[in-house]
């Protein structure tokens, strides 16, 4: 039955993991590609079809011509990256995963409440300067993969960064000094299980290679990739309980449905072994990409590859058999 939708994405950031995993449970599927990535995407047979256009913002254009064929849109990091907030919200076709989520995932205010809530611990947030207790990260609104992110260690600094973010919304973090660790979850409102999916680290630039230079320089956050990492143990408790928590006040603030599908808590792990929380990002994230073929921990649950973009197309293929697709689309 499954075979009548067709699962589409926007072509970048996860869209191949994306569209494998719905090829692995059977449905058509489609891109939608910039014009010069057209030849790119044609190398992957699992990706039925094509549809270009100049630049993603004219996808309200092409929504019309989508909506004859049964599609439902898979969201990742892209989105609000090159639509906006309020172009992802807009969008009329089917879409996997709760859209009032994005608020709170965008307002970085309403996400460390909702964080803090839910009685996760999180890095310090600092509104008055003169409360600042140095090193403290300025961060801008939105995800940008660590993009205009500046580390500031006094008050000279910190009134010489701030420039940078003329009217432009930030919040000021305490700085944690720790392993980065980026746990990538999965809630199913049909089974109402959490899963962990998979982690990684990423690589930042310049920050990670800071250790090979011998002078100062001040260091900047772009993710250019992510290398797989495993936990000790007797942390993962810890890790489950975690993404329990945040679901299940998310249940209350953003309700009824509150957060589902694929989400990931971006970790800094103190030498006490306490985790911090830095960052949550409610939907598919690029470190996933590492686990196409499945990961450790997904192969604690599934006995077959499962990455989280075929487990998001499993999930669109349990409620069409249940006859629940309206609990995961909005
Ligand atoms: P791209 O597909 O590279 O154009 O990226 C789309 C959006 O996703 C941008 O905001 C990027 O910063 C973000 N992004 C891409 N790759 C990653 C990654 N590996 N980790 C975190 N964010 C990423
Ligand atoms: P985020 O966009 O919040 O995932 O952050 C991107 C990167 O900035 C992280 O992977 C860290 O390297 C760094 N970062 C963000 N917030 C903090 C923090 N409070 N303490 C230390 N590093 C941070």
């Amino acid at each position: 039955m499954n075979s009548q939708y067709t699962i589409a994405t926007l072509g970048s950031h996860s869209a191949l993991q994306i569209l494998k995993g719905a090829k692995d449970e059977g449905f058509k599927t489609l891109v939608i590609t910039l014009k010069k990535h057209i030849s790119f995407y044609q190398r992957f047979p699992f990706i039925d079809e094509m549809v270009s256009v100049n630049t993603f913002s004219e996808l309200p254009k092409i929504e019309k011509k989508l909506k004859n064929k049964k599609v439902i849109i898979i969201p990742h990091g892209s989105f609000v990256a090159y639509l906006g907030m309020e172009g992802n919200k807009k969008m009329s076709l089917p879409y996997f995963g709760n859209k009032k989520v994005l608020d709170f995932e965008f307002d970085r205010v309403k996400q460390g409440d909702w964080l803090k809530k839910a009685g996760i611990n999180t890095p310090e947030e600092f509104k008055n300067i003169n409360d600042v207790e140095f090193p403290v990260i300025i961060k801008s609104f939105g995800a940008a993969g660590g993009k205009g992110y500046y580390l500031v260690n006094n008050k000279k600094d910190f009134d010489e960064k701030i420039k940078f973010f003329n009217g432009k919304q930030y919040v000021v973090q305490q700085y944690i000094v720790g392993v980065s660790l980026y746990i990538h979850y999965f809630y199913s409102p049909l089974t109402k299980k959490l899963e962990i999916m998979s982690m990684d680290r990423r690589y930042e630039t310049n920050v990670d290679a800071l250790g090979r230079i011998p002078f100062n320089v001040d260091p900047s956050y772009v993710v250019v990739g992510n290398s797989p990492l495993v936990l000790r143990e007797s942390m993962l408790p810890e890790a489950y309980s975690m993404g329990e928590k945040v679901v299940k006040k998310s249940q209350e603030l953003i309700s009824p449905q509150g957060l589902f599908g694929p989400f990931c808590l971006e970790t800094i792990i103190t030498p006490d072994q306490k985790f911090y929380v830095i960052e949550i990002s409610a939907r598919i994230v690029a470190g996933t990409n590492l686990f196409i073929e499945g990961s450790p921990y997904a192969d604690l649950l599934y006995n077959e590859p499962m990455s989280t973009g075929r487990r998001i197309a499993r999930e669109i293929k349990n409620a069409i058999n249940e006859d629940k697709l309206n609990l995961i689309l909005d």
